[in-house]
């Protein structure tokens, strides 16, 4: 990665729909490319971020329920994350820093049980429930190409049907200026990013 820089890409951004890939190890570039992904987080005040959503396509996450750099305690990254139980449900409000502005009530799983590899290249079993499994769920569905908008009910999806064609129409617009490439430079981009690491 080096001097490069990431920023949070924007639905209906097509690296949004990109199914990540597993990491295959822990070095200086994937330390950088964590640091920028928290920095990005704070600055946009989410509680968790997908490597896909900065255009990385790779199984990373990082979370921390306060959005505060100083709660150190808070920060966690999972690396290669696999949720291997889910109990109960739970039907909560939820937002995404690559859908500004909307929010809507999604089921998830009250708890869960992830295993991850953290920052030291430890293996790592947690076992969250609340807002901490709401976030990890989400989190690892952006790693699969899903978004919480695809959870939602007919009655919910409805209801933030133009605040999606208002995104959708920006980003035509960004398109149009240039902004953004078009999807078969995407998919390259991503294709040899996927090369490099896994
Ligand atoms: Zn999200």
């Amino acid at each position: 990665m080096g001097a490069c820089r990431v920023r949070i890409v924007k639905y209906p951004h097509p690296a949004l729909r990109y199914k990540s890939k597993p990491l295959r190890r822990v070095d200086s570039g994937l330390k950088d490319m964590v640091r920028q992904m928290l920095d990005l987080m704070y600055t946009h005040e989410g509680v968790g971020l997908a490597a896909n959503q900065v255009e990385l396509p790779y199984r990373l996450i990082v979370m921390n329920i306060k959005s505060d750099l100083a709660a150190k305690e808070e920060e966690h990254v999972f690396i290669n994350p696999v949720i291997t139980v889910r109990k109960g449900l739970e039907e909560k409000e939820e937002g995404c820093l690559s859908l500004p502005q909307i929010n809507a009530p999604v089921k998830r799983s009250q708890k869960i049980t992830v295993n991850a590899y953290d920052l030291a290249g430890q293996e790592i079993t947690w076992e969250l429930e609340g807002l901490y499994a709401r976030v990890v769920q989400h989190e690892c569905d952006h790693l699969e190409g899903v978004l919480f908008i695809d959870r939602l009910s007919p009655a919910n999806l409805l209801a933030i049907r133009q605040d999606l064609s208002d995104l959708e129409a920006e980003f035509a617009g960004d398109r149009r200026l240039g902004l953004i490439p078009e999807d078969r430079l995407i998919t390259a981009r991503l294709a040899e990013l996927e090369t490099a690491r896994t």
